[in-house]
């Protein structure tokens, strides 16, 4: 079995309870699980069986980035015109006519154009949230092009099935019946989720919104993904429009709504939150229900600032997510980080989160959000999912302190990418499909939905 060693890294920020961080470090994995960290000199004597040895001078090695929301589809509807600067449910409504002319070929490309740019901005592993199956769409056209790139991906089947004609949001023809809906997602349990450790694929049941199915799918939902043993997703409490709809429809705060459904617990996590009270955070603090911060899209559609200090100080499992390239419209989880730091900051000051608060939420958080107990740290039994980050760029050069960086001063990319103890990026370039022939798809894609 093959012996891999990564060696002379400037620093290894390991994640692990005590938050080591060890100058002049080196990490040996074989197998997909990393078998030792330490110091260069501490695991010299690998260097004698190592079938491959990782020079990483210069560099800092974190666990990969875990992006806990993502709706993959949407990077073909990036900064598109009438929906660039309005709010959420105008957003929504401007971009539902593109996305009904979508095809299995667009989601596909759609979805590996939006993994590579995860893959080389430094992310392990993604979740995502595909809720509309125009024109024969399927999961599957989603988790196909996953296994293209290498990175691990938890895809979530969304619904939609309360169209504008019974009060929805969405058109009447982009939902779909709600015994439709369910059937399909126990086949896709049942055909790609892998509930064991080190996991490539894993399922998730997710209808979009509370806005956008009725209270029976959502019910059922839960019903469902407790029965397979699978996690739940969705949209919650988002901006103020989104609880003034929970209010007026439901008679109720989105927290109460969630909790009533079966929609609270360590297997449910929420996107956004932005405007969760204190009794919601409570709430969601007890049942140790988890929470995807997506502070760039939160910014770009003017929902708010999301209480993250009050969360993780109550004890919410929370990670970051880059949403849809629609609604951000980049997909690069240390601008997240940055940005959730930033957001912090305005509203309670400099001192409100350090750097290394936000890298811990884009990593370990990030995995206990999506249930991964086997990733997140740099620990002898956890996988081999982890980036090396050169620091000698423009972007980073001149830092004192190098894990601080990768926040206050980012690299645009990462160096290498492992997954599973296998390179996915290596030298900053993807390893198993070239990237000009992923952006050659995506723009044969764009330019049919341009022209229709
Ligand atoms: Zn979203």
């Amino acid at each position: 079995m093959a012996l891999t060693l990564i060696r002379n890294a400037a620093v290894v920020a390991t994640m692990d309870d005590a938050a080591r961080e060890i100058p002049g470090g080196a990490m040996a994995f074989r197998d997909g699980v990393i078998v030792a960290v330490g110091t260069t000199v501490e695991l010299a004597a690998f260097a004698r069986d190592a079938d491959t040895i990782v020079e990483a001078q210069g560099c800092v090695i974190t666990p990969g980035l875990v992006n806990t929301h993502h709706h993959l589809y949407q990077s073909l509807t990036r900064a598109l015109p009438g929906a660039t600067e309005a709010s959420l449910f105008g957003w929504l409504k401007r971009l539902y006519p593109v996305w009904a002319r979508y095809t299995p070929d667009d989601v596909f490309a759609a979805t590996q154009l939006g993994l590579a740019e995860l893959a080389l901005s430094g992310c392990t592993i993604s979740s995502d949230h595909l809720y509309l199956f125009p024109n024969g769409v399927t999961l599957d056209d989603t988790i196909h092009a996953a296994a293209g790139i290498g990175v691990r991906f938890h895809a979530t089947r969304g619904s939609m099935s309360v169209g504008e004609s019974l009060g929805g949001l969405p058109p009447d023809s982009l939902v779909e019946r709600e015994d439709a809906i369910l059937a399909d997602c126990i086949r896709v349990i049942d055909r790609f989720h892998d509930a064991a450790d080190g996991a490539m694929v894993r399922v998730g049941v997710a209808p979009c919104s509370p806005f956008s199915v009725s209270q029976g799918l959502m019910r059922d939902a839960a019903l469902l993904a407790r029965d397979k043993g699978v996690m739940l997703h969705t949209h919650l409490a988002e901006d103020a429009d989104d609880v003034a709809f929970s209010l007026e429809r439901f008679g109720c705060r989105p927290g109460q709504y969630a909790e009533e459904l079966g929609w609270t617990g360590s297997d449910v996590w929420h996107a956004h939150c932005v405007q969760l009270d204190h009794a919601e955070i409570d709430l969601f603090a007890r049942t140790r229900t988890g929470v995807a911060h997506c502070p760039g899209s939160n910014c770009r559609l003017g929902s708010g600032i999301a209480p993250i200090l009050a969360m993780r100080d109550a004890g919410v499992p929370v990670g970051l997510g880059v949403d849809g390239s629609a609604s951000n419209d980049a997909a690069n989880l240390l601008g997240e980080a940055r940005q959730a730091m930033l957001l912090q900051r305005v509203s309670h000051g400099a001192g409100a989160m350090a750097a290394r608060e936000a890298l811990h939420i884009a990593t370990r958080g990030g995995a206990e959000v999506l249930g991964r107990s086997d990733l997140g740290q740099l620990r002898a039994g956890f996988r081999a999912d982890f980036a090396i980050w050169d620091m000698a760029q423009p972007a980073s050069t001149g830092a004192w302190d190098l894990v601080a960086a990768l926040v206050l001063a980012p690299p645009h990319q990462v160096r290498d990418l492992f997954v599973e103890g296998r390179a996915v990026v290596r030298g900053g370039e993807l390893v198993r499909i070239p990237r000009h022939r992923i952006i050659a798809a995506a723009q044969a894609s764009l330019a049919r939905l341009m022209q229709e």
